[in-house]
């Protein structure tokens, strides 16, 4: 540079750090731009682990394609792709990236360490720190690709002051994942904080996924829409209007798999549910809108969270009159203005896992069946008959829910075989899981009560809650002393809420007394956990529908043990699709 010049160049890694700024805003960024590069290499499987908020680590393992070794440096390099070649191709993208910016752009306000390994090839490991490279070479590592972001930021500490505490940067990583995981169905996906999973999905119907999405609250009141429109396709899930939600964030666009902010589509939806809910309220849905790649541009906006549409005015007016068809094909309630707390009015959620399902069978639901009855099958669930497959765990069957059996069993279809699921025994171990599991963390969850109980005791009882006391803590019973053989209950475990307190208080004392029985060798914390999962588990009797048999097989799939209850009883028996063609001599 010779005087006289007023104008130079940045330094590269100057450079590199401001372009990075415009994809890489926060931890959920880093998240968004992994992910979608998982999908582009036609990943399975994705799993997401984040630690401090984002800032300390981010892990995207996925078994997609991998790189090839003489490909790991150029993927650092900017506006380095594979998926574009000339910029005609930028209007026909199919693809989630294509810019080539992602991976220099986080290297560069970063530490990245990169390990691939393509079908076939030796692993090999890419290092970059704030945007030099470190070390490239071989490694081991399964298939596919896992890519380790650390210290997010430590070179730009202006853009790090501006992050908002862990907790709400998890939130918005979770919101992140749920939009990518609404684009991708058919792909698995799970996300953990500290170790701690918040979120796991799945490969399952759009429909399903959807639901799964929109969150609990929700997704028992849905209604589907799919239509052909402005030269491609509509499809969606849609809140009916009792579930209208006090904001924006249970609205979920995807344009051409592209998870989008888009006015055009939220003010679309607003106008077909003008009239039936509240001025104030935003219906929940999931859109999916697929058209030729011509007619859209996902080229306007650096985070590609926008989309611009050839024929604005004409996909207005298609997707009003399609999701109000949809709206008219039930009987609708409409709802009075200003009412407060319908069934989707659930109050603040928890920031991060919403809507990850991950409660939702057993914080509350199941239990809601002791003061109501399990609600009956529904029209909406009808529509189910896509068939929810439930996950295939390394050893649980995947299985097709076919129905339920003497209001008893489940009856599935894993791959032509029968398999018949005690939906008593199947929920008692996933409850009892998880008030153990919680137990070794935090201590299970407690659901304090409105109003407490008293609880008048046996001289019997009395001496067992002395002695119970540390486990009944433990499992998430409060307890005081009240007076003389009595005392004051003010919280049940959270899975048990909506069972009458005194009822499964009492239960349990009960089941502790004596010397075991059975589970004499356990210690007394197991022991109310088996109790408490005992009387708060579904029963033989009650109705399920096929959402909540799919929920059920679902969780059972992830038990750590899920063949059996903890009093040695199967949870699942199975008849060979082979023995069903002996029997009916279908072959020899
Ligand atoms: P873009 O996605 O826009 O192409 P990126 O910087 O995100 O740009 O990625 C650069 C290139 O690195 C991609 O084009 C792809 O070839 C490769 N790549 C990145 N992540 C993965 C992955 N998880 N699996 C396979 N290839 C990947
Ligand atoms: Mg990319």
């Amino acid at each position: 540079m010779s005087e006289g010049h007023r104008i130079h160049l940045l330094p590269p890694s100057a450079a590199e750090r401001i372009a990075a700024g415009e994809v890489v805003e926060r931890p959920a960024s880093v998240v968004k731009e992994l992910i979608e590069n998982s999908l582009d290499a036609g990943a399975r499987w994705i799993t997401v682990e984040v630690g401090g908020g984002g800032s300390r680590l981010i892990r995207v393992t996925d078994d997609g394609e991998g790189l090839a070794v003489h490909d790991l440096a150029l993927a650092f390099r900017r506006f380095a792709t594979s998926k574009i070649r000339t910029s005609d191709d930028l209007l026909r993208i199919l693809t989630y990236g294509f810019r080539g910016e992602a991976l220099p752009s986080i290297a560069a306000v970063a530490r990245v360490e990169l390990v691939t390994r393509t079908p076939g090839a030796e692993a090999s490991r890419i290092v970059i720190v704030g945007g030099s490279q470190e070390f490239l070479g071989p490694a081991s590592g399964p298939p596919g690709t896992t890519v380790t972001v650390e210290d997010l930021f430590f070179n730009t500490p202006a853009r790090r002051k501006f992050l908002k505490s862990p907790v709400r940067e998890v939130a918005v990583i979770a919101e992140t994942v749920n939009a990518l995981a609404l684009a991708a169905p058919d792909v698995a996906f799970r996300l953990t904080d500290e170790g701690r999973e918040i979120l796991w999905y799945p490969p399952e119907p759009f429909a399903n996924r959807a639901r799964r999405g929109l969150g609990p609250a929700v997704a028992g009141h849905t209604l589907e829409v799919s239509a052909a429109i402005a030269d491609g396709a509509l499809e969606g899930v849609l809140g009916t209007p009792q579930v209208a939600q006090p904001r924006r964030r249970h609205q979920w666009f995807l344009v051409n798999r592209r998870p989008v902010r888009s006015p055009l589509l939220a003010r679309g939806l607003a106008q077909a549910y003008h009239t039936l809910i509240p001025d104030d309220r935003y219906p929940a849905a999931v859109l999916a809108l697929n058209l030729p790649p011509q007619d859209v541009d996902a080229n306007v906006h650096p985070r590609k969270t926008e989309v611009r549409f050839t024929q604005e005015r004409r996909l207005f007016d298609e997707i009003v009159r399609e999701v109000r068809r949809a709206l008219h094909r039930v009987p609708l309630v409409h709802v009075v203005p200003g009412g407060r707390g319908g069934p989707g009015a659930s109050g603040p959620r928890p920031a991060a896992g919403e809507g990850a399902g991950a409660d939702s069978v057993f914080d509350g639901r199941w239990a809601r069946a002791e003061t109501g009855p399990i609600p009956p099958l529904t029209s909406a669930d009808d529509s189910a008959q896509g068939a929810p497959a439930v996950a295939v765990g390394a050893r649980w069957p995947s299985i097709r829910v076919i129905g339920q059996l003497a209001r008893t069993y489940i009856v599935g279809d894993s791959g032509g075989d029968l398999v018949l699921i005690d939906q008593h025994a199947a929920h008692e171990r996933i409850l009892f899981e998880r008030l153990l599991g919680r137990r070794t963390s935090e201590g299970a969850r407690a659901q304090g009560l409105v109003s407490p109980v008293i609880v008048q005791l046996g001289a019997a009882e009395a001496m067992l809650i002395g002695e119970a006391d540390a486990a009944l803590r433990a499992i998430g019973f409060e307890v005081e002393a009240f007076g003389p053989g009595t005392v004051r209950l003010t919280a049940v475990p959270a899975i048990a809420v909506g069972r009458a307190p005194e009822h499964l208080f009492r239960a349990c004392l009960r089941d502790l007394e004596g010397d075991g029985g059975p589970h004499a060798g356990r210690s007394l914390e197991e022991r109310l956990a088996i109790a408490t999962a005992c009387h708060t588990a579904v029963r033989a009797g009650d109705p399920l529908d096929t959402r909540m048999m799919t929920e059920l097989l679902d969780a059972l799939a992830r038990a750590e043990d899920p063949f059996s209850c903890f009093h040695g009883r199967p949870t699942m028996i199975q008849v060979r699709g082979r023995d069903l063609e002996r029997w009916f001599y279908r072959r020899g």
